[in-house]
């Protein structure tokens, strides 16, 4: 496997490659200084930063059990810190069925987050229902909630969980900090009833 970011994984497993430091954004060099935009500076500290708080209801939670473990370690990509208060999270992580029940507590939840947030459905069922095409299961969390990565799988393994992240992580790190007072942003929270 090629080595991604800060990963330690090699193609040959004899190879150790030693954890590196997160890229340096795009900016100017000289000796002894180093100058980037503001915008840059704070994608790079939030994309490396993410604090998740998973959504787990069913089977895919237990993928994503494995990619907090040892063997896929999602330390590495600075989202070891899990917050089960979405006041102390800025990722929301679904997995799994979400009952037409449970939308108005997801919704809550996301509501209660504070911005800048972002959110991956992950797994067949989050970001469409998947196999339960049922009176009772939500066809999609994106009908209470805006979703910015989708996880496709029935479970998706915990490489495809770390794509996700990784999707994540370039567009935080790419996000204009004007965003989310963006007309599009509004028109966006609008759509979903929201402030
Ligand atoms: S997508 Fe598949 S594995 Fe994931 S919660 Fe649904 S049924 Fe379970």
């Amino acid at each position: 496997m090629k080595a991604v970011n800060n990963s330690y994984m090699s193609e040959n497993q004899n190879q150790i490659i030693k954890p590196t430091v997160a890229e340096a954004p795009e900016g100017i060099s000289g000796q002894g200084f180093f100058a980037t935009s503001l915008e840059k500076a704070v994608g790079l500290a939030r994309k490396n930063s993410l604090w998740p708080l998973p959504f787990a209801t069913s089977c895919c939670g237990i993928e994503f059990m494995a990619t907090m473990a040892s063997h896929y370690d999602l330390a590495r990509f600075g989202s070891e810190r899990l917050s089960f208060s979405p006041r102390q999270s800025d990722l929301l992580m679904v997995m799994g069925t979400v009952a037409k029940k449970m939308g108005p507590v997801l919704r809550e939840i996301y509501i209660q987050m504070a911005e800048p947030k972002w959110v991956i459905a992950v797994g067949a069922c989050a970001s469409s229902g998947g196999i339960f095409d049922t009176y009772s299961v939500l066809q999609g969390i994106d009908r209470v909630i805006p979703v910015d990565v989708y996880v496709p799988g029935c479970p998706p393994r915990p490489e495809q969980i770390i794509d996700g992240i990784i999707k994540i992580q370039e567009l935080v790190g790419n996000e204009s900090l004007r965003r989310r007072s963006s007309k599009e942003y509004e028109d966006l929270m609008k759509k979903y009833n929201m402030e």
